[in-house]
């Protein structure tokens, strides 16, 4: 809450006639102005030099051509995939994400007996890799495409007991950017990193806080891109999360915010299950550990973090899947993406693989689906948009995590002191007529 909306509230109760007038005038100024807090860092335009490496579209998609060989796909194999398309908006900013959901059965209940693995792609708009990875996999699960190590049989067996949502680009309007030659912008369409404005550990920030690159928003949840998935993730309830960027090669668990990774049986499933992508996928030079202990740097408000304690997630992944570190700062299609052809497809290969076995193995690491069940005692109350969440968290003990949006505080309380101040003018003008003397029985 913002500290000048208890000032007033002070000067309410206070009520003398002068913070009264300035209470009347303060709450007509907010009811009226533009929004106080609607002040976004403006995107920093980067000056482009020859030096510089374009986008190669021989290699990659445009985000326009992308979407759509994803949806041709999902028109060949209404068997296997479907896809919808969630919208979401506020202060005249509007998004959309698509939402790709692999599984034999097309119904909720058909979703809830199976293992369930959620995959975000492109949340940062420069890391155009990790969508043309988005749809690799939706290639191969469809079966137009196959893995070399990966029988037909095999593959059935496996996918036969998962239903799999893949998020292709979450941050399309940051994405849109980029094309439009901000080579270096990772977030979204007005400025807000995406991987910032989750609410666990929200806001706090570094010495070394750059807006340009982490720029978590006016409140948790205030950009729609991340409301929307907050609402996905909430109701799919996934066993497997994972959150997919370029810009280095590591397989992180949370947490993002502190040194620290969970313990006991929630830090081995997750911990075994990478080291074996790291040694079948990565060629052993992944980074695996907590983001925060390995990455060099606390981030505060991310995804994974909110989707391994709040949403409970057991595994709750942030992979990096590519990264140049010989490429300049500036140069930053050549830093998060391969340019050449042949890194671009080991790439896309490597990890595709890597996904596989995640598939294969995901499920047995968590001893299949009914230890979720039993652990999940107290269920997300997600009326209200998914607002209130009465959630036991981990270690036994009851939390109540109130999530209102700053925008929805702000209505309120507006409401609530045009309300005050009418009631107090009401109030007054009563006391004043109560003052006057009595002259009505006195004839003029
Ligand atoms: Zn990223």
């Amino acid at each position: 809450m913002n500290d000048s909306y208890l000032n007033s509230m002070a000067s309410l109760s206070s009520s003398s006639s002068s913070s009264f007038l300035f209470f009347f005038s303060f709450s007509i100024f907010l009811a009226s102005s533009p929004d106080l807090f609607s002040v976004y860092a403006k995107s920093h335009n980067l000056t482009h030099s020859s030096s510089l490496t374009p986008i190669n579209y021989h290699l990659y998609h445009s985000s326009g051509n992308l979407m759509e060989e994803i949806r041709n796909l999902v028109h060949r194999h209404p068997d296997k995939l479907n896809m919808e398309t969630l919208k979401g908006g506020n202060k005249g900013y509007d998004t959309e994400v698509a939402v790709v959901t692999y599984g034999k059965g097309k119904s909720q209940n058909d979703e809830r007996s199976k293992f369930r693995i959620l995959l975000s792609f492109g949340q940062h708009g420069r890391e155009l890799i990790t969508s043309e990875l988005a749809l690799r996999i939706l290639s191969i699960l469809s079966e137009e495409q196959h893995l070399p190590t990966v029988d037909h049989a095999t593959l059935n067996g496996t996918l036969g007991k998962l239903v799999i949502k893949v998020v292709p680009m979450e941050n399309l309007n940051g994405r849109k950017l980029v094309e439009a030659g901000d080579l270096c912008e990772r977030r979204n369409g007005r400025g807000v990193d995406l991987n910032r404005n989750w609410s666990v550990d929200w806001g706090k920030k570094e010495k070394d806080y750059d807006p340009y690159e982490e720029n978590p928003g006016v409140a948790p949840f205030s950009e729609p891109e991340t409301q929307i998935m907050r609402k996905l993730a909430i109701s799919f309830d996934p066993h497997i999360w994972i959150n997919v960027h370029s810009g280095m090669e590591a397989l992180f668990m949370p947490y993002d915010h502190k040194n620290i990774t969970p313990i006991g049986l929630p830090l081995q499933r997750m911990k075994s299950l990478l080291e074996e992508v790291n040694h079948l996928h990565c060629h052993k030079h992944c980074m695996i550990g907590s983001g925060g202990g390995s990455v060099g740097y606390f981030a505060h408000g991310t995804a994974t973090d909110f989707m391994y304690d709040m949403v409970r997630v057991p595994m709750a992944f942030t992979f990096e899947i590519y990264g140049d570190g010989t490429a300049s700062s500036k140069d930053c299609f050549k830093m998060f993406n391969p340019i050449d052809l042949s890194s671009y497809n080991r790439v896309l290969n490597d990890w595709s693989a890597a996904f596989f076995t995640i598939f294969k193995l995901g499920p047995q690491q968590l001893g299949e689906i009914h230890s979720k069940a039993l652990d999940k005692l107290v269920s997300i109350d997600d009326y209200l948009d998914g607002y209130l969440m009465e959630r036991r968290n981990r270690y036994g003990k009851k939390m109540e995590v109130l999530e209102l949006g700053m925008q929805e505080i702000r209505t309120y309380f507006r409401l609530f002191l045009l309300s005050s101040v009418l009631l107090l003018f009401m109030f007054c003008s009563r006391i004043s007529k109560g003052k006057r003397p009595i002259v009505s029985a006195i004839p003029l």
